[in-house]
């Protein structure tokens, strides 16, 4: 039997990174991975192959709208070859895929296919035609989630679909109906909507993004309305049936009136739940909570002293970037280690354009805090950056306290928001003040200028190009 120092189960972000970094340490690895090819949600089915679409719907929309305001004269008609897009994007995640491949590799790292089981807190069972056995004195549980539903849906996975599917269809829908106006309903129905469906969001809540910034939810509301999205905030949902080739979604509005949908595709985009099936987590005493979540203590080790468990499989953000921190955090734990993640300073983006993107306290937060606070706000269309490339919509804003001038926020809407929020990452990881920033040079002509503007306006109201 094959024994090892670490044993990762799941191969998403959170399992290859915590492998690789066990192994930098100088301990013998092992990975399972239940699924044909490594890299979990976010290489095979998320992240890359969701941005791969967007990227390829972001070209046909500029090519459509934009070029011809850009002298950029195109003979004939431009047309949408969802084959080749769709083809496109899975020899990205190929490619990305096969990357993880060549780190296990690299790293020495032993990989198994097959489902991982504890057998015992030490012992774990990998299926397959022969199910092998391995032993592992620790073992890092990176099982990660898959889409929730909500329990009267019957998702077909063909009209009635999950974001696996949308990432792979067929054709493009007439008309999408999105349950669900969270980060993966909005990117995967800007997919569609730049490719000339007819998209209607249905969203519980009051809002979009409602976890974010009201700020931010309110001008991504008006921007996506602009692009001709139908939203619905506040809207119960109540019923999905299917007739034929449509599919008809029943929700009670804010007053109890029921209103009625009509598309030829449903997106439901409810969240995602924790994944921890055929585990077998409960026989060796890991604590699995009402919400299907691994419980793990502030070490991210599990009632098992043995056994941790990291992303999307614990609580917190189910962001790749989150899980990526803590299987390096949980390797260096075991490698005796004392590492530290400030979960304040997980930078949250949703890859639409204009792009949102945010870390730190909200306005409600700093608010229901009782902290107070100032604020500096830049619109990105006082930037030349954006009228050179007509990106006029979005804004930054900068929360500060009140007294130190610290920044406790940023919350930002526009171009490339998600590469700038790293600025803001840095500044407040080395708790710089928003006159720090403000005195910081940045170069003309970029999108970051908005962030310094946004940090002279909120030390004395002193942006310079408002
Ligand atoms: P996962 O990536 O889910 O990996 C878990 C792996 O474990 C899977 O491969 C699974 O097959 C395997 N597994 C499970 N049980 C077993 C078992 N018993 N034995 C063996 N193997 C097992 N996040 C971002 O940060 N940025 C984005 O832009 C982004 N976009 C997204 C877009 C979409 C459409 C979706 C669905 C998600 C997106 N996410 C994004 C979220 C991101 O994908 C997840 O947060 C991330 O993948 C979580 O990583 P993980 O390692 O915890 O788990």
């Amino acid at each position: 039997m094959n024994s090892y120092d670490v044993a990762v189960i799941g191969s998403g972000p959170g399992g290859y990174v915590a492998a690789i970094r066990c192994a930098q340490l100088g301990m013998k690895t092992a990975i399972i991975e239940k699924y044909a090819t490594l890299g979990g949600t976010c290489l095979n089915v998320g992240c890359i192959p969701s941005k791969a679409l967007l990227d390829s719907s972001h070209h046909y929309e500029d090519a459509v709208k934009h070029f011809e305001e850009h002298g950029i004269d195109i003979p004939g008609d431009i047309k949408v070859n969802l084959e080749k897009m769709i083809a496109r994007k899975q020899s990205v995640v190929d490619q990305t895929v096969g990357g993880i491949d060549f780190l296990m590799n690299k790293n020495k790292i032993d990989v198994y296919r097959g489902v991982g089981s504890f057998k015992d807190a030490t012992h774990i069972t990998i299926s397959g035609e022969k199910p092998i056995e391995i032993e592992a004195k620790n073992t890092i549980i990176a099982t990660g989630s898959k889409p929730s539903n909500l329990p009267f849906i019957n998702l077909d996975k063909e009209r009635v679909i999950t974001s696996t599917e949308a990432l792979k269809l067929k054709e493009i829908p007439k008309h999408l109906i999105v349950i669900g106006g969270g980060v993966i309903g909005l990117e995967l129905g800007q997919v569609y909507r730049r490719l000339g469906s007819e998209v209607t969001v249905i969203e519980y809540l009051d809002r979009i993004i409602p976890t974010m910034d009201a700020g931010l939810s309110k001008e991504l509301t008006k921007v996506l309305k602009k692009q001709k999205f139908n939203i619905n905030v506040s809207h119960k949902v109540k019923s999905v049936a299917r007739k034929g080739n449509e599919v008809i979604v029943k929700a009670d509005d804010k007053k109890g009136n029921e209103i009625e949908f009509k598309g030829d595709y449903c997106l439901v985009s409810v969240g995602r739940r924790p994944y921890t099936d055929g585990l077998n987590a409960e026989a060796v005493g890991v604590n699995v909570t009402d919400r299907g979540q691994i419980e793990v203590n502030d070490h991210l080790q599990t009632s098992a002293k043995n056994i941790y468990a990291i992303g999307d499989v614990v609580k917190g953000a189910m962001l790749a970037h989150k899980a990526e921190e803590e299987g390096v955090f949980v390797a260096e734990t075991i490698a005796g280690q004392k590492p530290h993640i400030d979960y304040n300073l997980i930078p949250g983006v949703v890859y639409t354009w204009p792009e949102v993107a945010a870390v730190g306290k909200t306005e409600e937060q700093l608010k229901e805090a009782g902290v107070e606070y100032k604020t500096g706000s830049f619109p990105m269309r006082a930037l030349g950056r954006s009228r050179a490339s007509m990106d006029l919509d979005g804004f930054v804003k900068i929360l500060a306290d009140k007294t130190t001038d610290e920044i406790l926020g940023v919350h930002m809407i526009g171009a490339r928001a998600a590469d700038m929020i790293a600025e803001a990452v840095v500044a407040m990881e080395y708790r710089a003040s928003a006159e720090d920033v403000s005195r910081m040079s940045h170069a003309h002509p970029t999108f970051t200028e908005a962030i310094k503007e946004a940090a002279l306006a909120a030390t004395g109201d002193r942006a310079l190009h408002m």
